[in-house]
């Protein structure tokens, strides 16, 4: 027997069940894929499957929104962080994960944990007793039309795409060569007060992260030509009119804005000095490691929509590319929320049915780590509400309260976009300040907002966290 039951284990399911596990509340994990269905992005039955790129992102906390999250969630016991950082793979400042450790470590902390039961199941009701809906942005149909019968609002869609995966052994590293933008990590320049040692960047790989294949002009012109003119899947009827959402947006729409929008976006070659000729080539491809062996590397911002067989004749247009053999072509999938404001109350409870909790990318969330981070803290809510204790929102100068009272009221509900965490969600920074100091005010006063609220928390959970396991 269960006391809560969450749907969904995927990156938001898999942090809210441990929480309440943790917790000492029994859970049933009913997740679909191993049970005989699938999705269109994920490829394995392991929980928390990354679906598309391996990066959380940055993971610096002092000038980073997403970086502070990801360390307000270390503080929570996220199992999500701990395991991302068991499987680091190289990234620079960003974190990056070997995709295949990390989801197999979640799913085996959550099957051997005493206090879950996972069930490879489709769920297409809503529970009647307490649970939290966490089926991201690729729910499956059945559940997806109760839970629009359920808000009374339809559900709203748009697109988000992957980005192709090339054998390391197949790339021309006679063309191709390694190195970071301006030699620093994965997010580039320093930011203020950091220094090379405090980003961990003085080893003699520092600064190698990426894989970069140059371009001159005539290969660059003929490669955008490439993208305008090559075939694309055509769309399915329920992806007609459906906007992109802009962080994810395919690398063809991104061409068919103009010749040199890939030259200021993925394809920029600022800071990258090809080896062969000691200057910036007129455009760069970059690709980053994939997984911990380092034998697959991602093409860095090429999500797209174009036909297999056309991404393969293109891509091998790249030079160092020519040989490319690929682990995973390219694709463009549905994303589904519902419009959050609106229907939720500010613990991610369903107004209209207080029983359930929604978590993850469902809620209008955008990413990996924020779909975690809300999983972790409806995990929380629940706990204390099936513990009988009070469990106050954490505040909004924190990362975690900041993405949270953006998801449960401060946005507009009529305009209602999925968002990554980011400083434009906190409370703005009172009074003249530079702007430069702008960022470690946010992280400062997040981290000092934070103390107050950990302490309120109920007693600390039962069982180990994942560290001392
Ligand atoms: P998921 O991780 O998708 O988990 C939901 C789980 O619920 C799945 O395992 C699914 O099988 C299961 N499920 C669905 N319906 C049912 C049902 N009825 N019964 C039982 N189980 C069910 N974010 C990034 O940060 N970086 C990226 O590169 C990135 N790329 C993306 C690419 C694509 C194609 C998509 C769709 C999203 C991408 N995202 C990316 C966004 C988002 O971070 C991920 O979708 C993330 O996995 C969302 O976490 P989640 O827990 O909400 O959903």
């Amino acid at each position: 027997t269960h006391q809560i039951h969450i749907v969904g284990g995927g990156l938001a399911g898999s942090e809210a069940a441990w929480q309440l596990a943790q917790a000492g509340i029994r859970v049933r994990l009913s997740e679909m894929r191993g049970g005989g269905d699938a999705t269109p992005a994920h490829h394995t039955d392991s929980l928390a499957e990354l679906v598309c790129s391996n990066s959380f992102r940055s993971d610096d906390a002092d000038s980073n929104a997403v970086g502070l999250l990801h360390q307000e969630m270390r503080t929570l016991g996220s199992l999500i962080m701990a395991e991302g950082d068991r499987h680091r793979v190289p990234a620079g400042s960003a974190l990056a994960v070997d995709r295949d450790g990390f989801s197999a470590g979640v799913t085996a902390m959550l099957e051997g944990h005493p206090n879950i039961t996972v069930v490879r199941e489709r769920i297409d009701t809503l529970p009647d007793g307490p649970a939290i809906i966490a089926t991201g942005p690729l729910t499956a149909t059945g559940l997806a039309d109760q839970i629009g019968a359920a808000t009374g609002s339809d559900a709203l869609a748009f697109f988000d795409a992957i980005a192709p995966i090339v054998h390391r052994d197949s790339i021309d590293m006679d063309t191709a060569w390694f190195q970071s933008r301006w030699n620093k990590g994965a997010s580039g320049r320093l930011s203020p007060g950091q220094t090379e040692d405090s980003r961990g960047l003085s080893s003699p790989d520092a600064g190698k992260d990426y894989i970069n294949c140059p371009l001159d002009k005539e290969q660059y012109l003929a490669f955008h030509q490439g993208l305008v003119d090559g075939e694309k899947t055509p769309f399915r009827d329920w992806e007609r009119d459906t906007p992109y959402f802009e962080g994810c947006m395919p690398i063809e729409v991104m061409a068919e804005r103009g010749v040199d929008t890939l030259r200021f976006g993925p394809m920029k070659p600022v800071g990258l000095d090809d080896p062969r000729t000691g200057r910036w080539p007129y455009a760069v491809v970059q690709l980053r490691q994939d997984n911990a062996a380092g034998t697959l590397w991602n093409i860095v911002g090429f999500q797209t929509k174009l036909k297999h067989a056309e991404q393969v004749r293109l891509f091998r247009t790249i030079p160092g590319l020519q040989n490319a053999e690929f682990a995973r072509l390219g694709g463009l999938h549905r994303n589904t929320f519902i419009r959050s404001p609106e229907l939720l109350d500010p613990t991610l409870r369903l107004k209209s049915r207080p029983n359930i909790r929604f978590a993850g990318q469902i809620t209008g969330c955008e990413g990996y780590i924020e779909s975690a981070a809300i999983g972790l803290i409806a995990g929380r809510f629940a706990a204390a509400e099936l513990l009988g204790h009070e469990l106050a929102p954490p505040p909004v100068e924190t990362a975690l309260g900041a993405l949270l009272g953006h998801i449960t009221g401060a946005a507009e509900a009529e305009t209602y976009q999925p968002m990554n965490v980011n400083f434009g969600l906190f409370p703005p920074i009172e009074g003249r300040t530079k702007k430069a100091d702008r960022k470690r005010m946010y992280t400062d006063r997040a981290r000092a907002a934070l103390s107050p609220w950990l302490s309120s928390l109920p007693a600390a959970p039962v069982g180990a966290l994942p560290a001392d396991i």
